[in-house]
């Protein structure tokens, strides 16, 4: 019998004071994980068992793809990321380590370079393709903020696929049935997910899309059209130019702005609206020898990924305040474009009109300039979408709607790599005609923790977890209300056997500790249900049961129970 008096779940009444967010201070108090270091987490008998419950359901929809399990070395040796060229892009977020040997080994963040070599030594012909390889893996990645618990943790587990095909035909239809098999996977948790467009981020390739779990503790921003269904991770959201509103025409006049040197201050200073100036930003590569100047209108957000694709840089860094002093001969605030294109590149956003006059920084510390005429007085270099979308923006897809903006968690990822990988690795195989051809491939990642988490996030109410049904670590939890009644101990007890019987995965609570306390655990941790024998048994012959997703109680006969229970979860 599984019993929560020898169960280890240590439930606790106080909040941790580390946890920031629902999910995580409920998944510590319910004594599912415990911290071991930041981001590296225990997970304990209870937390495990909704781990496997969502790893069977993962399983079972890969499966039902053509998906075939396979596991991978968490050490990888570094020189297979060498031949893919990563192991001096990915940068800090790679743990790197050396044997005995000094030979050096990194532990797996993503499984490309290992999947692709195994691919390429077991596929010789397009016979074989498409084959689809899937694991369900820890992964390590030294996240520079590890935070919310498992949400984000440095050590964790994910199910990655990766698929490989003759064609990009064939891609896309594997593409489209695995982007499937993950809306099964939510729809079969409850949850409520949204599939953005998403940007391909360190790992490469063209099209990509995330699932992400709306919550309103989400990292992420999403932008979504009411018109015509677009919706879009921030990160990777499409703008279109927006028009300035009445501006001033110039000359060009220089302006005292003594400490003024935000966009703010200077609005202010000169009560002009915001949309009227312009930010000079200065980035570079690494290496300030490749510098570029930015302008984004002074209402706007630059969108630093959407620049660091654009110019296809492996990284993207401001200029330090002396960097800035040492390539515009000024300080940071009072920057500007005039005479830029002499020595940076100047990279504009696509709002920033040709022909507008604008106020910028005159390159003079205590001023800046009005009346700044784009495309005369400053050359564009490149003039391209590279600012956050906003709400209300005009949408870029349908130009009809006006953007939304909403929030959620990644739990999902997909992407179609194409030959970013095959190439690099020189994986091939004989295509119809023999010829020697790169596999065409696509990855696919879910988080595990990161998906509970974000489950939690979404269901639990003010007195603790509320589990999906496919999820919940115990279908049942037995309260016994009063262990001194051998009368409900006896019916609990065959109750118990009943339930195990039919299947209903049940834990009995026969803790010596007030009823009180039970009762809290039991909403605490989120059984589905909970079966309390207690007063109502011993007057009335009636058992209580109580749902904790929609919290509702009824009170059934004892010969009704099982019935109810196994009608409830949907059992036979
Ligand atoms: P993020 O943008 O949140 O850092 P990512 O884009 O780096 O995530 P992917 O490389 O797409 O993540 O990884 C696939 C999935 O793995 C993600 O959708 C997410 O569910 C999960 N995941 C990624 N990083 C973490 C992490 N640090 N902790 C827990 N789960 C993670
Ligand atoms: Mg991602």
């Amino acid at each position: 019998m599984i019993s929560l008096t020898h169960y280890f779940c240590p439930t606790l009444k106080e909040v941790p004071r580390e946890a920031e967010v629902i999910s995580q201070q409920l998944m510590l108090r319910a004594g599912l994980i415990q911290k071991v270091s930041a981001g590296i987490y225990n997970f304990l008998p209870m937390g495990l068992r909704v781990i496997r419950k969502f790893e069977a359901i993962v399983r079972e929809e890969m499966n039902r793809v053509s998906g075939q399990e396979v596991l991978m070395p968490m050490v990888i040796p570094a020189s297979l990321w060498e031949t893919s060229g990563r192991w001096d892009k990915y940068g800090k977020e790679l743990l790197r380590l050396k044997d005995r040997q000094d030979n050096e080994f990194c532990l797996g963040p993503t499984h490309e370079e290992v999947v692709t070599m195994m691919a390429n030594a077991g596929l010789s012909s397009y016979k074989q393709l498409p084959v689809t390889l899937y694991q369900i893996q820890t992964k390590f990645r030294d996240e520079i903020r590890p935070r919310f618990g498992v949400m984000r943790g440095r050590e964790f587990g994910m199910k990655d696929a990766y698929s490989f095909h003759e064609d990009k035909e064939c891609l896309d239809r594997t593409y489209q049935q695995m982007s499937q098999a993950y809306e099964r996977i939510f729809q079969r948790c409850g949850l409520d997910y949204v599939i953005v467009d998403a940007d391909s981020g360190a790992i490469g390739g063209s099209a990509s899309a995330e699932f992400m779990i709306k919550a309103e503790t989400g990292e992420d921003t999403l932008i979504s059209c009411p018109n015509c269904g677009y919706a879009a991770n921030m990160e990777a959201a499409e703008t279109l130019a927006v028009p300035m509103g009445v501006q001033e025409e110039g000359p060009q006049e220089k302006v005292a702005t003594p400490t003024q040197r935000t966009i703010d201050e200077v609005a202010a200073l000169l009560s002009v609206s915001k949309d009227q100036l312009l930010k000079t930003l200065i980035y570079h590569q690494g290496d300030v020898k490749q510098s570029i100047c930015v302008l984004i209108r002074g209402d706007h957000q630059l969108n630093e990924l959407k620049l660091k694709n654009h110019l296809g840089w492996d990284q993207l860094q401001m200029a330090t305040d002396e960097q800035v002093l040492a390539l515009t001969g000024t300080q940071p605030g009072f920057v500007g474009p005039v005479n830029m294109a002499q020595n940076l590149p100047v990279i504009a956003d696509l709002s920033v009109q040709v022909g507008a006059y604008y106020i910028t920084g005159a390159n003079e510390v205590g001023f800046h300039l009005k009346g700044v005429q784009i495309g005369e007085t400053v050359s564009l270099h490149q003039h391209i979408d590279i600012r956050n979308a906003q709400v209300q923006d005009t949408c870029a897809r349908c130009q009809g709607g006006q953007y939304e903006i909403s929030r959620g968690i990644e739990v999902g990822h997909i992407f179609k790599l194409g030959q970013v990988y095959s190439e690099s690795m020189k994986a091939q195989f004989l295509n119809t005609n023999g010829k020697a051809t790169h596999f065409e491939m696509g990855c696919y990642g879910v988080g595990i923790g990161r998906s509970i988490a974000a489950s939690i996030e979404q269901l639990a109410d003010e007195k603790g977890i509320r589990w999906p049904k496919s999820l919940a670590p115990f279908d049942v939890d037995i309260i016994i209300a009063n262990m001194k009644s051998s009368e409900c101990v006896n019916y609990a007890e065959k109750l118990y056997a009943e339930l195990t019987q039919s299947g209903v995965e049940t834990i009995i609570d026969d803790r010596s500790i007030s009823i009180g306390v039970k009762f809290k655990d039991a909403d605490l941790i989120g059984f589905s249900v909970q079966v309390i024998i207690g007063k109502t048994y011993e007057k009335d012959h009636c058992v209580d049961i109580t749902y904790r997703l929609n919290n509702t109680s009824v009170s059934v006969q004892p010969e009704a129970v099982l019935r109810t229970i196994t009608d409830y979860l949907g059992c036979d």
